[in-house]
């Protein structure tokens, strides 16, 4: 929670491909705040969970390494960077053996509350823009500036298409929506924005207005 901090969160949630990545990232840049990319530490997690062999089912075993994972959580310019064993892992995030089995990984209850924890430290010292699942459900459900992202299954299939990255988004969403850890909702008091037939910079520009609507100062 970020009681405690006098730093801004901003969280914005939502399903895959939904363009919260390209849009956090921008408004991050915007508003000279960090920008944490939470989906990339589940993904790193997962990396690490297949280099090591053990199956992406074995939540015992998951559990025991989570638990001593040789994880360190910096920043780098205004970004956030997770690296493990002193390796950066970005290159591998989107491997397809990673797509396949993040939200399995993701659904152990252990892994969460360890990089929910990593997650809240950023928010000690920096103001954030933070993306995933469960940021303003679970890890700050305090903060007054939430957003959630969709975008019709169509469209959001046709943008990883896009990408080149073989991803099966139903199979993911229908997974992080009914997981019993934090599955993905849409926190009660967040601003729900549809991107379908928007480009990146309108939702960035429909954000920063309901933002500066709630109060926050802008100084950019
Ligand atoms: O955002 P991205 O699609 O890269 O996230 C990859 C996966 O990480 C999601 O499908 C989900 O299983 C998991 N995730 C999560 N909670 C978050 C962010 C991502 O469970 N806050």
């Amino acid at each position: 929670m970020n009681s405690g901090t006098a730093h801004r969160i901003i969280a914005i949630d939502g399903p895959a491909a939904s363009g919260k990545s390209s849009v956090a990232r921008e408004l991050a840049r915007r508003l000279g705040f960090v920008y944490v990319n939470s989906g990339a530490m589940y993904r790193a997690m997962t990396w690490l969970v297949l280099e090591r062999g053990i199956p992406a089912t074995d939540a015992a075993a998951i559990e025991e390494l989570a638990e001593h994972a040789p994880i360190s959580c910096q920043l780098r310019e205004r970004d956030s960077l997770m690296l493990i064993d002193g390796i950066d892992p970005e290159p591998f995030l989107r491997e397809d053996r990673v797509n396949e089995n993040v939200s399995l990984v993701s659904s152990v209850p252990r892994v969460r509350e360890i990089l929910v924890d990593h997650l809240r430290r950023y928010a000690a010292t920096n103001d954030l823009v933070m993306e995933g699942r469960d940021i303003g459900s679970v890890v700050f459900p305090d903060t007054p500036f939430k957003f959630y992202i969709d975008a019709s299954p169509d469209i959001r299939l046709r943008r990883r298409e896009a990408q080149g990255q073989r991803d099966r988004i139903t199979a993911r969403d229908e997974a992080d929506s009914s997981r019993r850890a934090s599955p993905l909702v849409i926190a009660e008091d967040a601003h729900v924005i549809d991107s379908s037939n928007l480009t990146i910079d309108g939702v960035v520009g429909e954000i920063i207005g309901r933002l500066k609507l709630k109060g926050l100062t802008i100084s950019r």
